[in-house]
């Protein structure tokens, strides 16, 4: 049997027009238009890639995108009172601010001063405390992603085993908390962890935000478990180019599964779609307005 590839591009389209639709609606019905504030400090050429990335698709969904690039000595007061500029502008419903953040500057501080309203991201440790408690918070976009193609492929998730690989706080430890919300028996792996390929022999689900090539095997995955490759790695080939390639040996496991994400092509498309969702989500919840589905 070979798996159904988890096709996160098709998925992200389909976010996007939604997410469209849901921003004509709130401009023709309530005269508003969601806006999204991006902040990157610094000119790390990764981050300037995602931040243009999103600036894009934020406007081809007809938001508004605000961008500020500061330079790389920004000290930390200066992009505090930023974001406290941006916690109180009525035109701007989402900040991010784009990590890495230079050495200088206290990375918690900073996250935990965007009015958690506003935390598209989902980082701030108010939406954390919201999520793990089951009340409504701003859900990291990674996680709340992975979730969505799960929920398109599983139905229902109620009491399956699901193994989270990964502990971080962007990725690993908010998605064990919605697959918790949908009454998954959750396992979270991480490096300490002593029977990994067991774990992962007994998972209906595993999602593997590791940040290791092809370190979860083919052989390890049960037979028609839906697997959710976060990894995003670049390794070298034979010929001296380089390739992306995720945390899980594809071609081994896509033997094996039910159902698999590609990488590239499977969760990251859908980072970004849901950075766009959650900047509507929180526009609607400013305004006490219908949230798009
Ligand atoms: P982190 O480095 O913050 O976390 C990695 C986690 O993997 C840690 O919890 C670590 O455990 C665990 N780990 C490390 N080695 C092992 C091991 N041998 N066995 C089991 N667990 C292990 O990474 P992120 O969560 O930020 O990202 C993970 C991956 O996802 C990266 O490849 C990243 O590029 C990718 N990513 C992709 C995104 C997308 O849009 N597709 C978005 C965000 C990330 P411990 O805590 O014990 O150290």
């Amino acid at each position: 049997m070979t798996a159904q590839i988890i096709d996160g591009k098709n998925f992200a389209v389909a976010l996007r027009e939604r997410v469209a639709e849901h921003t004509a609606y709130l401009k023709q019905q309530h005269d508003i238009t969601p806006g999204l504030a991006v902040v990157l400090v610094g000119e790390d050429p990764a981050s300037q890639v995602y931040v243009r990335s999103k600036a894009k698709q934020t406007v081809e969904a007809g938001m508004h995108s605000y961008q500020h690039k500061l330079a790389v000595d920004t000290t930390e007061a200066e992009l505090l009172a930023l974001i406290d500029q941006l916690n109180t502008d009525p035109a701007v419903h989402g900040i991010l601010v784009q990590l890495p953040l230079p050495e200088h500057i206290d990375e918690a501080l900073v996250i935990n001063a965007i009015d958690p309203a506003k935390d598209v991201d989902g980082f701030h440790i108010s939406n954390a405390g919201l999520l793990a408690t089951g009340q409504q918070a701003m859900v990291p976009c990674t996680p709340l992603g992975c979730l969505m193609m799960l929920r398109e492929y599983c139905g229902n998730l109620s009491g399956q085993n699901a193994l989270v690989i990964g502990r971080s706080n962007i990725v690993g430890k908010p998605m064990a908390q919605l697959l918790l919300r949908e009454s998954c028996t959750v396992t979270v792996a991480h490096s300490r962890t002593r029977n990994l390929p067991e774990l992962v022999a007994n998972a209906d689900i595993v999602v593997a935000a590791v940040g290791r090539p092809l370190f979860i095997e083919g052989g390890w995955i049960k037979p028609g478990a839906t697997v959710i490759d976060v990894g995003i790695n670049r390794i070298e080939k034979s010929d001296g180019t380089t390739r992306l390639v995720g945390d899980v040996d594809f071609a081994a496991a896509k033997e094996v599964a039910g159902a698999i994400t590609p990488v590239p092509g499977g969760v990251g498309p859908m980072t970004i779609a849901c950075l766009l969702a959650n900047t509507v989500t929180a526009c609607c919840r400013a305004r006490a307005l219908p949230e798009p589905h």
